[in-house]
């Protein structure tokens, strides 16, 4: 694939606009098959994905699975709880143990941040032929939420041919928890790349002043990057400044389990204040694409009747264009390069 050099996927300010594109092509292709539930591509046939989540997921790890199965992968999965790590072995030797099962891709989901790039770090030097695709961790980073939901943007964009081309110039407002969220600051990465300008809502408890300035250094190797335009980033503190002009808003979870201290007065406050509602959005001046990554905690970041509404936002085509997403990044790390691989893109005939 044109350009994709990643051994690994850490989180998205290692990625170039073209990486961006690569994976957006290759989701719609997925998206695109016919029949697509039904029939499995070759593509990673003897491969086999382990999924390694010291955290708890819904979403993520089901359709990481789902994406490895619609690609002939085999699908082994860690459960913290009854493993020999309560025995005291190392989290890299956890690791090793599966990666001497076979494992091609290891999807690391931890609360701690760094544990994927850690991991990453110490199997190369193992000499580990083994990817890690980080499925969140701590406050870092979820570079498969950050994906998808720029392909469920830029599909809303442009159906037929998402692109981060159709992102660009577009003021997106992201409300809510921010400074715990890790889809926040991957979505941060993801959406000014491609040239979006970002509004962040939220008290400043939540949504500290710096983060505006978050994409301002450039990562390594970003000089080379033909990005015409980074999109910026505002702060701002109330719904009446964020909503007006936006072309579309993404409210986040609070994400209690992460807070050390009191950072709200209460949660009836906080949804006078930022929750959405039908009222809320209408201050958007046209109909808005709506987007949450889910879990939704109901009638405080969004309104239950919103939330009951399908056609009223894109939680659920944030969850179905998941599977195609991951099921690029898993293509992208895995399935090698040339001719073979590419045939593997053809449907098999057999059945699952
Ligand atoms: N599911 C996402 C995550 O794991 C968002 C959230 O939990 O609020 O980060």
């Amino acid at each position: 694939m044109s350009g994709w050099n990643h051994r690994h996927v850490i989180d998205l300010a290692a990625f170039s606009l073209q990486d961006f594109a690569t994976v957006l092509e290759l989701a719609q292709r997925f998206r695109s098959l016919p029949d697509a539930g039904a029939r499995k591509l070759p593509a990673l046939q003897g491969r086999l994905m382990t999924t390694l989540f010291f955290e708890p997921s819904t979403r993520t790890r089901s359709s990481f699975e789902l994406a490895a199965k619609r690609l002939s992968a085999d699908v082994q999965s860690f459960s913290p709880s009854s493993s020999s790590l309560s025995k005291g072995e190392s989290l890299l030797d956890t690791a090793r143990t599966y990666v001497a099962m076979g494992a091609t891709v290891l999807v690391v989901r931890h609360r701690c941040a760094g544990v994927p790039a850690c991991l990453a770090r110490d199997l190369d030097r193992a000499g580990e032929r083994v990817a890690v695709l980080n499925a969140g961790d701590g406050l870092h980073s979820h570079p498969s939420q950050g994906l998808l939901d720029l392909f469920t943007l830029a599909r809303h964009f442009d159906p037929l041919a998402p692109s981060p081309e159709g992102l660009r110039g577009r003021r997106v407002a992201i409300v809510g928890d921010v400074m715990h969220s890790r889809v926040a600051r991957s979505n941060l990465w993801a959406l000014t790349a491609c040239g979006a300008d970002v509004v962040l809502c939220g008290p400043p408890t939540l949504v500290p002043e710096a983060f505006a300035d978050f994409v301002a250094a450039p990562p390594p190797g970003q000089h080379e990057d033909p990005v015409p335009r980074r999109g910026s980033i505002q702060v701002v503190r109330s719904l009446e400044e964020a909503l007006p002009g936006a072309d579309a808003v993404m409210t986040l979870r609070l994400q209690k389990e992460r807070m050390q201290q009191q950072l709200l007065s209460s949660l009836d406050t906080y949804h006078r204040l930022y929750g959405l509602s039908r009222d809320r959005l209408a201050l958007c001046g046209q109909p808005v694409p709506l987007l949450h990554p889910g879990p939704v905690n109901r009638g405080v970041e969004m309104a239950g009747d919103l939330l009951d509404d399908p056609g009223a936002h894109l939680v659920e085509e944030q969850v179905r264009n998941g599977i195609p997403v991951r099921m690029a990044l898993l293509y992208l790390l895995a399935a090698g390069d040339g001719a073979g691989a590419q045939n593997s893109l053809k449907p098999s005939s057999s059945r699952p």
